[in-house]
């Protein structure tokens, strides 16, 4: 049985073609990401209209790359919620036409929910786990209890910590800095962090940085933002570890903490949440790279769990919507505010 997976809740076109064991068959991806730079941020009816002119040619260059045909596919599976109202229902009209003219089921995936199972394609990650989705216009901590059973620890108050890093680049102007013009705002801070304030005692003597030296320079605050944006979701992490261990929302033998969304890209954010893990005793665990940020892998691989355990597949789509806001699972984030 083979999955057609349609990605467009942002700024990605993406496709991909897999098969039941999450073998990728074919995939395409077109970014938008170098027009939203120019213009310091999405603007939905641009996206929207850059989804409309790609995601013909990505959805077939997809199925061109698998060498699959359309009447071969079980099912597509297409992001729904939650994301960019003008950006969901491209790919939901493109997929509703599809399935209609090549007779097949379809299956509505929730973008957040596909982020927290990419990392079951390649290891076999028993539920419960803990994951932390840390992306562009998320940051949420829950149980995920089974493909479609999430219990909601926190979520981000404010801002999601990758809005937060564009934000930081954008006002330091870094799409005009040499280094990172095609870069995301995330992977640019993370970029010139590396060349930025460290606790690095050695370094610091060698090159006369002082302790609380005033801030100079763009890698200084970039390193700076970094490790504020790392070190608060640390600290939350290590809370909701804390509160799974005493109510027993986790299996007591080796426990996982999953970490997905854009930002779980950045290295530093890893091997911050490395300590937590290693004192926690947890295994920490993360999709490769670039299945971390928006793609169409993901919502194909969710939609194969889906298929073999025969949930959330839809035959009359006659009712079918998106919806740009969709909260993840059961929320309990008022009893976890209580408990601390
Ligand atoms: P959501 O998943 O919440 O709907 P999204 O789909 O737009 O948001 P993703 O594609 O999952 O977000 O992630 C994009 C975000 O990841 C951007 O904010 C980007 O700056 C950030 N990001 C990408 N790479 C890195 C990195 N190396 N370090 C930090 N942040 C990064
Ligand atoms: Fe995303």
């Amino acid at each position: 049985r083979l999955v057609l997976g349609i990605e467009t809740s942002c700024d990605d076109t993406g496709a991909a073609v897999l098969d039941e064991t999450g073998l990728i068959l074919g995939e395409s991806l077109h970014s938008q990401k170098d027009v939203h730079l120019k213009t310091g941020g999405i603007i939905p009816v641009v996206a929207q209209r850059l989804h409309k002119e790609n995601i013909a040619r990505v959805v077939q260059e997809a199925l061109d790359k698998s060498g699959i045909a359309p009447r071969d596919l079980s099912a597509v599976a297409t992001t729904v919620k939650p994301g960019l109202a003008l950006s969901l229902g491209i790919g939901l009209e493109y997929s509703l036409n599809f399935i209609q003219r090549h007779k097949m089921s379809f299956i509505p995936i929730h973008h957040m929910e596909a982020h927290a199972l990419t990392v079951r394609m390649n290891q076999p990650v028993p539920f419960p786990f803990l994951v932390l989705l840390i992306s562009g216009g998320h940051c949420l901590l829950a149980v995920a209890r089974d493909i479609d059973d999430f219990l909601l620890l926190g979520k981000a108050l404010d801002e999601a910590p990758g809005d937060t890093l564009d934000k930081v680049a954008r006002r330091l102007s870094l799409v005009k800095h040499p280094k990172c013009s095609t870069l995301s705002g995330g992977q640019a801070i993370e970029l010139l962090a590396r060349e930025g304030i460290t606790d690095d005692k050695q370094k610091e003597e060698e090159e006369g940085i002082q302790k609380g030296e005033i801030l100079s320079c763009v890698n200084d605050i970039a390193a700076a933002a970094q490790h504020t944006v790392a070190s608060h979701i640390a600290r939350r992490t290590h809370r909701a570890i804390l509160f799974c261990k005493a109510r027993g929302l986790l299996p007591q033998s080796r426990p996982s903490l999953v970490v997905s969304g854009g930002v779980a890209c950045n290295n530093y954010i890893r091997k911050t949440l490395q300590i937590v893990t290693e004192a926690t005793e947890l295994d920490l665990l993360c999709p490769p790279a670039k299945l971390c940020t928006d793609n169409g892998v993901m919502i194909a691989w969710n939609g194969v769990e889906k298929l073999r355990e025969g949930k959330g597949i839809v035959t009359h789509v006659a009712h079918i919507r998106y919806e740009p806001k969709a909260p993840l699972g059961t929320d309990i984030t008022g009893q976890v505010k209580e408990a601390a």
